[in-house]
Formats: structure tokens, sequence, C-alpha cells
């Protein structure tokens, strides 16, 4: 069963995909199953990485706004921070059921070295009766890219709460590597093809599926020009500078004409603005996660900076190609692996990322499905084994200059598997199956716990 592209490209806040837009859907979800009469308390507990970087990652807060009844894609992101000072003071929450119950942010408790059977990045979610029974009492869990699953579903209903409903009923189903190439082989497509005739199967039109697409590019762009207009300090107490703004003046002055020379540096800059943008807790899109939220946006500007085939008359039909092609391949790290970094590590997020976006460069440098499937191959086998350790369990280092980096490797997947013919030694299904099991194998020490690397080892201030 396909995953929809709209899953795997949603509007959301930062700083997580996972700690932060699942956390909020859980509690939406809950609150509006709840009944509207009768419900005098709510309980929260978070395990395993919700807990250990849930602070760092806004998770309180969110899950906080969820039930409210917020939804990550239109919910004033400065407004969940509002939310925890005011939730302290208030010492009550109005529910999206219409009921205000006490509560206190010791109502959300934290079990970090408790891991539910299920998923890293559990959630419990409860709400009493005033003879103390229990009315309500369900188990979420946040499996990455803002998806989230329910004890008593199945693996196959895994989909986020606000996602388009997908059905085994599309022209070119495909699950792997290899039956999208079949797919393309026999309907002449290339993978963006499929994808779009995927899509428009999912009851709606060839049309509606472009300028949804086109807006969720919008919202890409809209981030960056707000992330370069913002100076100062990213919040959660490490200091750390936002460096976007000053690169983008210094860019500007020194390259206005976009010469080649500078293009690593836009990709740069492009990657480390969405990512300050999401470190802060604005509006992003996930792709497919937060923390890898800025790869493909720099990948996709590079593309329309600097193909000269991509002129402005084609600059529209790129975009829808470029996301299409991206989608197609990430939702074979969806449902063959993880794009969860509480999962698998930072390999499932900027991993994924990389070759979703080497993937889409490649089609939209006229690459074959072959030439596609060899630039997503690449860029993930060169970011096999990468960990999770943010310092302070903040999506801030390692995660801002990583998008830059893995954004310029995806550029180069891509020029590399352009210069072949296709055919090549790994196929992308054993690279993703590599990944996989590479993260089962990591330590939950690098796995979103905040708990070994990068964390332990720089003090924090
Ligand atoms: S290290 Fe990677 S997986 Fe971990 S929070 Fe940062 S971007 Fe996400």
């Amino acid at each position: 069963m396909p995953v929809s592209v709209f899953d795997l490209f949603s509007i959301g806040v930062g700083p997580s995909s996972s700690h932060t837009v699942g956390p909020m859907r859980a509690g939406a979800a809950f609150a509006a199953a709840l009944p509207t009469a009768g419900v005098v308390g709510v309980r929260v507990d978070l395990y395993g990485s919700l807990a250990s970087t849930g602070h760092g990652h806004g998770t309180l807060g969110a899950v906080a706004a969820g039930l409210t009844g917020a939804d990550p894609e239109t919910v004033d992101p400065d407004r969940m921070a509002l939310d925890l000072e005011e939730l302290e003071r208030a010492g009550a929450l109005r529910l999206a059921n219409g009921t205000t119950v006490p509560f206190r942010l010791a109502d959300i408790v934290l079990h970090p070295l408790t891991m539910l059977p299920r998923h890293p990045n559990g959630m419990r979610l409860r709400a009493s009766g005033a003879d103390g029974s229990v009315l309500a009492d369900e188990t979420y869990y946040s499996i990455g890219g803002g998806f989230i699953t329910r004890d008593g579903e199945t693996d196959a209903a895994e989909v986020a709460e606000a996602a388009i409903p997908v059905d085994d009923h599309v022209p070119h189903p495909f699950s792997s590597g290899a039956e999208l190439l079949v797919e393309c082989a026999r309907s002449g497509l290339p993978v963006s093809g499929i994808a779009l005739a995927n899509e428009v199967a999912l009851d709606t039109s060839e049309a509606a599926v472009r300028e949804r697409l086109l807006g969720i590019h919008t919202v890409m762009e809209q981030c960056v020009e707000r992330s370069v207009r913002r100076t100062g300090t990213l919040p959660g107490g490490l200091d750390v500078r936002r460096r976007s703004a000053t690169w983008y003046e210094q860019l500007v002055r020194d390259d206005p004409d976009h010469d080649p020379l500078f293009a690593m540096e836009w990709v740069n800059l492009v990657a480390m603005a969405v990512n300050e943008e999401n470190a802060t807790g604005g509006r992003v899109v996930t792709a497919p996660t937060n923390g890898a939220a800025g790869i493909i946006p720099a990948v996709l500007s590079y593309a329309l900076t600097y193909v000269p085939e991509i002129t402005a008359d084609r600059r529209d039909d790129a975009v829808v190609r470029f996301l299409l092609t991206a989608g197609a391949v990430g939702s074979i790290y969806k449902e063959r692996a993880s794009i969860s970094g509480a999962e698998v590590g930072c390999q499932g997020e900027v991993g994924s990322a990389a070759s979703m976006a080497a993937a889409g460069l490649a089609e939209v440098l006229g690459g074959t499905p072959e030439q596609v499937e060899n630039a997503a191959e690449i860029a993930m086998e060169h970011n096999l084994g990468l960990t999770c350790d943010p310092i302070g369990g903040l999506v801030q280092i390692p995660c801002i200059e990583r998008n830059a980096i893995a954004a310029n490797k995806a550029i180069n997947a891509a020029r590399m598997a352009l210069r072949g013919d296709g055919v090549h030694h790994v196929s992308l299904d054993q690279v993703v199956e590599t990944m996989r099991q590479t993260g089962a194998d990591m330590s939950s020490k690098y796995k979103e716990t905040a708990m070994g690397g990068l964390a332990v080892n720089v003090p924090l201030c």
C-alpha cells in the first residue's frame, strides 16, 4: 500500500515531527473522542524517546495544545510556548470537547527509561470521571514524520490522523524500488508519473495534486524567507546563534548573479534557514521529518536556480515532478524501514530525506527511472549508520548543519547517478534493508534519547 506523497510532505510546526507534530495529533485525536460531559481530569504519560528529549523537542506543549484541539497545520507556532506558561498559571486546560479540566505540567509524567514494546515514542493518555473511573485510556505511538498509530490498530493502519487515506486501488502499486522500476517499465512513465497517477487515483484530480504540491513548495519558500530575516539565538538554552540571516546578506552581496561557484553555499543557506526556523518552533514542511526538513527545499532550490532547462515556464512542472519523485522514494523508506530517528537513528531522517532529494533532482535533470533509483541509493548508502545524538535533546546540533551537508551530498548523488547508465551494484532495496537492520542493531543511546554521542560529550553551558 503506497504512502501518499501528502503524508510525507505535511505542513506542521517545529521542532520535531515525531516529538511535536505526532504528539499534538495524538492529543487532538484523544480529546476529540472524549465524551462531552463527565471528564474531570486528564493525565499524559510519555515514554522512551518522547520523555528523554521531550522538553527539548517541545513535546509537552505540543500534546497539551493537541488536547485543546490544536492542529499542526493551522496552529499559531507561537501558541505552544504560551500554552506552557499559561498552563502553569491557569492550572486548567480547555479540552477539544469543550470541557475545562484542572491541568498542570505535572500531569504530564515522563518515563525516559521505559520503552513501550511497540515503538520508542509511546504516549498514554487517560481521562477520568468524578468518581475516579477511567473514561478513556489510549496508548499512541508517534512513529516518525508526524504519523501516529494507536494500540489496537494494525501496522497497516499507521496513518496520520489528518492524512489522506490511501487504499490499494492505485494503478501502479509498489512498495519497493524494484516494483517501482517494474511499474515504470510497464507503463513507460517516469517515477513522477507513477506517483502522480497513484495520487490522482486517491479521489482527486491531477490539477488538485499539482496545486497542492505547489502550495507545499510555497510554504517551504515562505519558511526560508521568514528565517533569513530573523537574528539572535535559538531557544532552548544552548545559545546557538542563528546564522542564515547573516549568510543571506553576505551571499546576496557576494553572489548577486548566482554564479555556480557559490551554488553549494546557497544550498547550505536554504537548508540551514529551514532548520533554524524549525528549531524555533516555526512553520515548516515535514519532509519527511522536521529534523530533516531543510534538505528537500535546499535541493529543490538548487534545481530551480542552476538547472538551465528549468526555465520560468517549466518551473512549476519541475517542482511537481521533483516532489512526486521524492515522495515515491520516501514511501519506500516508510514502508520497508523507518523515517523515525527514535527507531533507526538519523539515517532514517536525514538519510531518507537526502535519498528522496537525490531522486527528485535526478528526475528533473532528465534521469531515467534507473538513474533516479541509483541516485536515491547512493544518497542513502553514504548516510548509513548515521546516529541521532542531539545536544540537550534540541533539534539544533548536529541537526541544522547536518541538513546542509546532506543536501549537498544529495546533489552529488544525483550528479553521480546521471553520469552512469542506471546499472549499479547496490540496489535501493538493498540499501533500505541495510538501513533498517543497522537501525535495529543501533544502541538506543543513538536513537533520539540524547544519551550518547555529542549529547554526552559536549557539555551544556
Ligand atoms: S540528529 Fe538527526 S534524527 Fe536526531 S533530531 Fe537531529 S535531525 Fe533528527
